[in-house]
This record gives structure tokens, C-alpha cells and sequence, in this order.
């Protein structure tokens, strides 16, 4: 393939990459922000009918072919994402620090560290 890799590939090229393959296609007038939404939930969908009805251990250990077939539902997912991110003119990168902020305020690490929710009966972890 190309050599894209996390460590070195920018969301900037990634976001061009998904422009191009849109703009060479005329594809645009069907990326509505409401129609990517839907495309996005579609392929968050085909991800989790690899999980289905595996058991949280299964879930775990999946064999090479099936890492490849989940890969490539992350990376539809990621594409419409990122189509929509561009549709919106949406900075990814600034979007996730924010919520990521306003996660660590919601779920501060001292009441929450080992525990889903407010709900759940465990003490926190040390
Ligand atoms: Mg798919």
C-alpha cells in the first residue's frame, strides 16, 4: 500500500485522500452532512455484526482474516467521518481535544477509575 501509517500519516492528508476519491467521483452531491451521518451508522453497524454474537472473550481473540474484515469496517467508518468533518469544515483534531476535556470533567479518573458509571456498585479502583 501507500505506507500511511498512525504514527506518521496526518488527518490533513487522510481528509484530502477522502476529498479526492469524492471529487473524482462527482460524489459530492450525495455527501449531505444527513446522508454521511447515515452512511457512518450504517458502517458502525457492519462493524458490530463481526461482535454479534461472539462472547466478551471471543471478542477478544479474533483470528487474522477476521482483524482484516474488522479493519476494514474502522476504516469506512473513519472515511465517512472524515467526509463529513470535511463537509462541515469540522477540525477533527481541535472537535476531539474539546470532548475529550469535557469527558475528563464528566468522569473524573478519582471517582470513576474501574467503574462504568455512577450506578455501578464497585469502589473505585485503586
Ligand atoms: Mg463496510
Amino acid at each position: 500500500m501507500s505506507g500511511f501509517s498512525d504514527s506518521a500519516t496526518t488527518l490533513k492528508a487522510l481528509r484530502a485522500v477522502v476529498q479526492e476519491f469524492i471529487d473524482e467521483r462527482d460524489w459530492s452531491q450525495f455527501h449531505t452532512p444527513k446522508n454521511l451521518s447515515m452512511s457512518l451508522a450504517v458502517e458502525a453497524a457492519e462493524l458490530m455484526e463481526h461482535f454479534q454474537w461472539l462472547t466478551p472473550d471471543e471478542s477478544r481473540q479474533l483470528s487474522a482474516d477476521k482483524i482484516v474484515e474488522v479493519s476494514e469496517e474502522m476504516a469506512d467508518v473513519f472515511c465517512y467521518l472524515m467526509s463529513m468533518a470535511n463537509e462541515l469544515e469540522i477540525d477533527l483534531a481541535e472537535a476531539f481535544e474539546k470532548k475529550m476535556n469535557k469527558n475528563r470533567m464528566k468522569y473524573p479518573a478519582v471517582e470513576f477509575r474501574g467503574r462504568f458509571g455512577l450506578d455501578d456498585p464497585r469502589p473505585v479502583s485503586e
